[in-house]
């Protein structure tokens, strides 16, 4: 049996393997070293998607599959970039194929996407992937599709049907042939600043030690629980957010980017704690995750008479931040509020949030 977790911390080796915490705010991919992650409640994106779909009365699925397609073909191919050549002559082999998958199966539980095994696979040709309590269906299917297109060279569709708590997808190579190769996304990597958030690392593997505290990693059934509030998480590429809310954007028009920070606002303002005073420390505290979760690191708080304003540095999404401020900004002066920020383009944003009067 292999090791599965850190014998100290408990914490899962995949999700060392996978991960890697900055002091910066931010936790990037091991295998990519571009690739940014990040840890989103499940029921959070869930809860932006639908609501987008609510709101304009359409069915978003395919548009949401369309845009995690394109992030999961660009983290595959990266790394299978870093085995160069190697992957045309290894892929001739079964073993490897099947090593590879496993190892894109064994990637999807570690971030707390549902238990999932590989039904069917001929090569370049048909897959099938069952998730038992899957991570969002439309989603899982755009990775899955990624991943199938990026190792077979070849485009392929993919179908999902749900029935109960388990999800299938049927990927199989007869997508549109042009779509390989020509529509790479470009990495919208900002600069990163530098920052001093410290963690305390577990001496055996290096894991900042709270990873194994504040999240129960339930490795069989591949889902990761946050202990505290016993809420599922995910982690999630940043670039999959943001090609998802692109793909919307470009399919939908930029109101796309309101509703997210309306919704997310919505999310955050639901699960909040309630009766917390509206002081400086109170606001640090609930902010005090963003940096564990890879969401950026939170250096300037003040909050004034309903007003809150917070410098955030290497910021993962502008609109879920600014959703995630105005949210608390809710929660604790009450009333309804507005929320204002400056574009990352330097590796920062302020948000300014107001009470309406
Ligand atoms: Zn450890």
């Amino acid at each position: 049996m292999i090791l599965e977790r850190c014998g100290r911390c408990k914490a899962p080796i995949y999700v060392r393997l996978a991960a890697s915490w900055n002091q910066d705010g931010t936790v990037t991919g091991r295998f990519a070293s571009k690739t940014r992650v990040v840890q989103v409640y499940a029921d959070e994106i869930d809860y932006i998607l639908s609501g987008i779909s609510e709101r304009i009365g359409l069915d978003i699925s395919r548009i949401v599959t369309e845009g995690e397609r394109k992030a999961g073909l660009d983290f595959t191919g990266a790394i299978f970039a870093k085995l160069g050549g190697l992957v045309g002559v290894l892929s001739r082999s079964f073993l490897f194929r099947r090593l590879v998958f496993v190892f894109v199966l064994k990637a999807a539980k570690n971030a707390g996407f549902g238990d999932c095994h590989l039904v069917e696979y001929r090569h370049r040709r048909r897959m099938v992937v069952r998730f038992r309590d899957p991570f969002n269906p439309p989603i899982l299917s755009g990775n899955m599709l990624g991943a199938f297109e990026a190792f077979s060279q070849r485009p392929g569709t993919v179908d999902w049907e749900v029935a109960g708590d388990v999800a299938t997808m049927t990927i199989t190579s007869d997508g549109p042939a042009d779509r390989i190769g020509d529509e790479r996304l470009e990495p919208v990597l900002p600069p990163t600043l530098p920052g001093d958030y410290h963690v305390e690392r577990c001496p055996r593997c290096r894991m900042p030690i709270e990873i194994g505290r504040r999240y129960h990693f339930d490795l069989k059934k591949g889902i990761a629980t946050e202990v505290e509030t016993g809420r599922r998480i995910v982690t999630v590429m940043v670039e999959s957010l943001t090609a998802i809310f692109g793909e919307l954007a470009g399919e939908l028009g930029d109101e796309v980017g309101r509703m997210v920070v309306e919704l997310e606002s919505e999310y955050i303002e639901g699960i909040a704690p309630r009766g917390e005073q509206a002081t400086e420390g109170v606001l640090r505290g609930l902010l005090g995750d963003l940096c564990i979760k890879g969401m950026g690191n939170p250096v300037s708080v003040s909050v004034g008479d309903a007003e809150i304003e917070v410098r955030v540095e290497n910021p993962f999404s502008e609109e879920m931040l600014a959703g995630r401020v105005l949210g608390f900004h809710r929660a604790i002066f009450g009333g309804p509020a507005d929320v204002e920020w400056t574009p990352d383009r330097a590796g920062f944003m302020t948000i300014r949030t107001r009470g309406q009067t």
